[in-house]
């Protein structure tokens, strides 16, 4: 098992109303302190994008989970999630007396991002992750800063990019030989046709309920992630609600919740 930080992932609406989500930030401080500071969080915010680029009359067009990102709606995305929402957030988590950082992904080098090549169609400015230096990120948490980022990525020619932000958790907690992932959404973790919850996954098993379109939408990008990082870390993702604080605090102390997706 790999002995860097925690990464967490935070999405859905956890994210848009941090206001809301006051139980989570607590959870989030009691695992920080849990982890003596061996924590990373990453977060989406793509209600929040959505909101904003409907205020201002654009269409939003998803496929299989990712988000088109037209060049035109390239700066309205990075303003929300890179501006108002990571510095909600870090706003929320200070509140909980946790020195918070708010960066995106191509803050001190952390992660390089490069065009996106692996759809079957053209996703515009999305990126996928090529590399990266875990430097600013080790120097934060080793001096118990928590570092809160942003899935926008910045390419070589410092363009910005915007990385589905499981991806990007995905991408962190490798370059951070990261101890585990945490993908927290709306729902306790992937629901099986009958909506039950799927306490653990396989990937071959992910594979055939992604092909069954049992799972669909946002659940594709998180589900592919989550086995990616299950397999590179050889330790099991864990996909689970936000808004089931104790969950975080059980995971922290190395118990589970949610549905465990296992290595490949
Ligand atoms: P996030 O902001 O957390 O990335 P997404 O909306 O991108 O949230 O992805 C999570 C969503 O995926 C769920 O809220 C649900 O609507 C959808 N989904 C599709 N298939 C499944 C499934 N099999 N199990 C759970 N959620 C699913
Ligand atoms: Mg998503």
């Amino acid at each position: 098992m790999n002995t860097g930080p925690l990464v967490i992932k935070i999405g859905g609406a956890g994210v848009d109303e941090p206001a809301r989500a006051t139980l989570l930030w607590r959870a989030i401080a009691e695992a920080h302190k849990l982890l003596r500071g061996q924590l990373i969080l990453i977060h989406g915010g793509g209600r929040a994008v959505d909101a904003q680029l409907e205020r201002l009359g654009f269409t939003t067009e998803r496929r299989e989970g990712i988000r088109i990102t037209p060049h035109e709606q390239l700066d309205q995305i990075v303003g929300v999630l890179a501006g108002r929402v990571n510095k909600a957030l870090v706003g929320a988590i200070q509140a909980q007396g946790v020195r918070a950082v708010g960066l995106c992904l191509g803050d001190g080098n952390s992660m390089r991002t490069i065009k996106a090549d692996q759809y079957s169609f053209d996703p515009g400015r999305v990126g996928r992750v090529a590399s990266g230096d875990p430097d600013l990120l080790r120097l934060l948490t080793d001096s118990r800063f928590l570092p809160v980022l942003s899935s926008i990525g910045l390419d070589d020619e410092g363009q910005f990019l915007n990385v589905n932000a499981d991806d990007a958790a995905a991408g962190i907690a490798s370059i951070l030989h990261a101890r585990g992932l945490v993908l927290l959404t709306d729902v306790p973790g992937i629901l099986d046709e009958q909506r039950n919850l799927v306490p653990q996954v396989s990937p071959a098993e992910v594979a055939r309920l992604i092909e069954r379109s049992v799972i669909s939408g946002g659940m594709i990008p998180k589900a592919t992630a989550a086995v990616r990082a299950a397999s590179a870390a050889a330790t099991p993702t864990i996909i689970a609600s936000w808004n089931n604080p104790d969950d975080l605090v059980r995971l922290a102390r190395g118990e589970t919740a949610g549905t465990r997706v296992l290595p490949g």
